[in-house]
């Protein structure tokens, strides 16, 4: 079964996924942490997107479909968790051609739903449990950055609830619900076929 998390920033989705990863044997595909790994490898990948990233801009779509293109090659038996990809209508278009190419489908397509408020206090709080932590601290995980972060979310990737509606793979979700709870949802979602 292959799926995928829907939400803006903040919402839940890495949350999620790993949750989903551990109990299903599903494979955790994010693009974002494919290229924080490029941009702390020093690859000349990671060089071009480190500034976007920090603004909280877009990647291009070409860089992204490429690595989820690799990662799609490795196969997985469990299917795969898209979690911050796809972002834009030409993502989606391309994640649907690579799927079919493979002979697979797209089964769901879950939307975490949050308010804008607990969004910024949530990134807000990783930052600074992060940093009482002694962990690194996102370079994007900051006021300005979170604001442009959503400002790309309303305008490039929400659209993609309409085409996803549109294709009846479209469930909602309370992304504001406690992590079990929303846990519980997602398995409700996933497990009536
Ligand atoms: P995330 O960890 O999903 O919040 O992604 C962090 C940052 O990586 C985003 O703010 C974008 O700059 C970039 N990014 C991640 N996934 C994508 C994507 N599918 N398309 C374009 N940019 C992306």
């Amino acid at each position: 079964m292959n799926i995928i998390l829907l939400g803006p920033p903040g919402a839940g989705k890495g949350t999620q996924a790993k949750i989903l990863q551990d109990a299903r044997g599903m494979v955790q595909l994010s693009t974002g942490d494919m290229l924080r790994a490029a941009k702390d490898s020093g690859t000349e990948m990671g060089k071009i997107v480190a500034d976007v990233m920090a603004r909280g801009d877009l990647v291009t779509d070409e860089i992204v479909i490429g690595l989820i293109r690799e990662k799609l090659q490795e196969g997985s038996e469990g299917g795969f968790i898209f979690d911050g990809f796809p972002r834009t209508l030409a993502q989606a278009d391309a994640l649907g051609q690579l799927l079919d190419e493979m002979g697979q489908t797209l089964d769901h397509v879950i939307e975490l739903q949050v308010d804008d408020e607990t969004l910024v206090a949530r990134i807000v709080n990783r930052a600074k449990e992060a940093a009482a932590a002694g962990q690194p601290v996102r370079a994007d995980d900051n006021a300005e950055s979170v604001k442009v972060r959503l400002m790309a979310y309303y305008k490039q990737t929400a659209p993609l609830i309409g085409y996803y509606h549109a294709k009846c793979l479209l469930e909602r979700v309370d992304g504001l619900a406690e992590i079990d709870d929303v846990k519980d949802a997602i398995a409700k979602v996933l497990d009536k076929g």
